[in-house]
């Protein structure tokens, strides 16, 4: 495993790097953006290593993915063992049984203790789409309702239940039809304050579907639990509670979007479980097989087996190399306790974010859970003014000091924080003072 140890060899992005990012520019669409554009040549534990010999601290995990780690022994010996036996067959041709493993696995993991089925895809955007196929199927509906905020892929149907337009919209319509956006319960922008949203926010909701698209039409309701893209909004207690007893009464399908929350990141296998809500479909994927292309949607039984032979699949759906490898991840988060540490980990940032936001007002608001937190900037904490500006200088800033570090949010304003669970406690808080640093030469 290479060093643990951040090391800055040359100006970032270094010479070979910028080499290699002008060929990415002759070869590569535009459209394909990069946020720090060092190149990468190896990766373990909390340690990114480029071609320049630079060590970043990763604080991104490739967007929640490599939540095992890079480097992960279990997930090598499991990929390698794999490819040597074979790559590729189609489940729906010649069936493997990695495959099952992986769906029975999810159907014990997931919320609630109900009989459920499994179906593997290989991108979030694909398990999406599925869940809303699936949805429409069984309750025989077309409406499908998403939040503000909301992000659920780059496809055409995910993207229209995406919420924000620059990037993933922009001139890419004209989008599926049937789909409605309702508010997000958002503490910190709601406009009755943080301790009416949850109520309010159900009420406003439950009273747009009645109105504008009458809930016997309405197939599902999709939220992320916790918003990944659209800020790392937590809604409050009480509210996903409130949401599934309602679509329960109306018989409208919940589905939990877990694929940015899912796997160990929040500090339980799912942030639906931290209040117990039941959802009745569950789409998952980043996390779920250590750097390998996998998705699935895991529901009821009753829901996923009313679609017919067929209706389901793709070519490299539930890949053998990519179900290998989640099979060995699974086995990390179970016998490495994983959960906790990202338990662990979310006292240490919100610890030292929370210390970060009591000496500069710009630290709007620090949130989240696991190791999934968030801070948001702010130009004014009355105003609540999104300060975009600022928050790319302090990821400018960090990058350049050799931390990855990933944005989000809908007015381009909030830090996210998605570090690899195999992070040690000295990268983490050595991240953090690149982070401080980075911060306080930004403010001035
Ligand atoms: C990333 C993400 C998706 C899309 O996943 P892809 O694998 O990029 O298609 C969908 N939903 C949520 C919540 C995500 O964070």
């Amino acid at each position: 495993m290479i060093e643990q140890r951040r090391i800055l060899a040359t100006s970032i992005p270094g010479p070979a790097s910028r080499a290699m990012q002008a060929r990415k520019t002759a070869a590569v669409s535009a459209g394909v953006g990069t946020g720090l554009p060092v190149y990468v040549v190896e990766g373990a534990g909390g340690i990114v290593r480029d071609v320049d010999g630079n060590q970043l601290i990763d604080f991104g995990s490739g967007i929640a993915v490599t939540t095992v780690g890079n480097g992960n022994q279990r997930v090598i010996d499991a990929v390698t063992a794999q490819v040597n036996a074979f790559t590729h067959t189609c489940f729906m041709v010649t069936p493997y049984d990695s495959y099952v493993a992986v769906c029975e696995k999810l159907n014990a993991l997931t919320p609630g203790d109900h009989e459920k089925r499994s179906a593997l895809f290989n991108s979030g955007a694909e398990a999406v789409e599925n869940a809303v196929k699936i949805a429409r199927h069984v309750t025989g509906r077309p409406a499908v309702v998403a939040f503000d905020h909301g992000y659920h892929g780059r496809t055409n149907l995910t993207m229209g239940l995406t919420a924000k337009n620059m990037p993933y919209k922009h001139r890419f319509g004209p989008f599926a039809g049937e789909l409605y956006r309702v508010p997000m319960a958002y503490p910190y922008r709601w406009p009755g304050g943080a301790d009416r949203c949850a109520e309010e926010a159900l009420r406003v909701i439950t009273d747009q579907v009645h109105a504008q698209v009458g809930e016997e039409n309405t197939a599902a309701v999709i939220i992320e639990p916790i918003q990944g893209e659209g800020g790392f909004i937590v809604p409050p207690e009480g509210f996903l509670p409130g949401l599934a007893e309602w679509c329960r009464e109306h018989g409208i399908l919940l589905i939990a979007d877990e694929v940015q929350s899912g796997f160990c990141r929040t500090g339980d296998w799912f942030a639906c479980d931290h209040e117990g809500v039941v959802p009745d479909l569950v789409t998952t994927a980043k996390g779920i097989a250590g750097g390998m292309p996998l998705a699935a949607v895991t529901g009821r039984a009753d829901v996923m087996d009313a679609v017919h032979a067929g209706g389901l699949g793709g070519t490299y759906g539930g890949n053998p190399v990519a179900c290998a490898a989640a099979l060995a991840s699974i086995e990390s988060m179970e016998e490495d306790d994983l959960a906790g540490r990202a338990r662990e980990i979310g006292e240490v940032l919100l610890d030292r974010l929370g210390r970060l936001a009591e000496k500069y007002d710009e630290v709007g608001d620090v949130r989240g859970r696991g190791a999934m937190i968030a801070m948001e900037l702010v130009t004014d904490p009355e105003t609540r003014e999104p300060a975009a500006a600022l928050t790319s200088a302090v990821n400018k800033g960090c990058h350049e000091r050799g931390l990855i570090t990933l944005t989000c949010g809908t007015y381009g304003n909030v830090f996210r924080f998605l570090p690899p669970l195999s992070i040690s406690d000295e990268l983490l808080h050595e991240g953090l003072d690149v982070l401080e640093e980075a911060f306080t030469a930004a403010v001035g």
